[in-house]
């Protein structure tokens, strides 16, 4: 039979992204044929029986869910610092959510938390280009002339940021600050702190309102929603 690296198995079956899949074989939560694997590359076939914690795999009813994350929660599952984490608003469930991406823990807004790995990976692909609107409160004031090199397209770390498309909210003269919004495709590290940081304007604060056709209207942080299924057609 046709043979695959469990941690792949792991993933299209919907349990884990391949790293937390990775992770969740390294902290020996999961079996082959009833025998925990904790060295990586492991292949199995169809025939093998895979089981995370007991449970067997691929019977999990898909879940997704849209959080506003806080400041000061690290998305990922574990953190080594044991700080909060954006898994912990989801312990009530017995699927295994993860998050889609990353914001940085001094970041709020939108995380698309499931453990549909199929839609995770077609979100993470660097091929899809759903467009990502951020709030950013900046020290001191630009101009559009100063922002106009981000709606070029601008090289940094060695590589091409696509043209965003950005707004100046508001300015506040007196403490020297302003509210500038940014649509961008990417989803590099610390990619709008860069960009802004970039010309001149440092973040001093960072959400992240909307994703594709998914936004934070009725959420406050902390919060989160299931999402629907219409919604969840439309942005694939
Ligand atoms: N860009 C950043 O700089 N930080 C985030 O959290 C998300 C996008």
């Amino acid at each position: 039979a046709q043979t695959e690296r469990l941690q792949k198995v792991l993933a299209q079956a919907g349990v884990a992204s391949r790293r937390h899949a990775e992770t969740l074989i390294e902290e020996g939560h999961v079996a082959v044929n009833g025998e925990v694997v904790t060295q990586m590359g492991v292949k199995v076939s169809s025939k093998d029986e895979v089981s995370v914690d007991g449970v067997p795999v691929g019977r999990e009813a898909k879940r997704h869910f849209l959080l506003y994350k806080p400041r000061g929660v690290i998305t990922a599952v574990t953190d080594n610092k044991k700080r909060r984490v954006v898994t912990d608003f989801f312990e009530d469930y017995s699927e295994r959510i993860y998050p889609v991406g990353r914001l940085d823990y001094d970041t709020s807004g939108l995380v698309i938390m499931t453990n549909d790995g199929d839609l995770a990976n077609m979100l993470m692909h660097p091929k899809f280009e759903v467009d990502k609107q951020y709030v950013a409160k900046v020290q001191g004031i630009p101009t559009r002339a100063d922002l106009l090199p981000l709606t070029k397209g601008i090289i940094l770390d060695h590589k091409k940021i696509s043209p965003a498309k950005v707004k100046i909210l508001s300015t506040d003269k007196a403490k020297k600050t302003a509210i500038v919004e940014l649509v961008i495709h990417q989803g590099m590290n610390h990619q709008v702190k860069k960009m802004l940081q970039s010309v001149g304007f440092p973040v001093m604060k960072l959400s992240r309102e909307r994703f594709g056709n998914l936004d934070l209207t009725g959420l406050q942080p902390g919060e989160y929603r299931e999402i629907r299924p219409r919604e969840l057609q439309d942005l694939k």
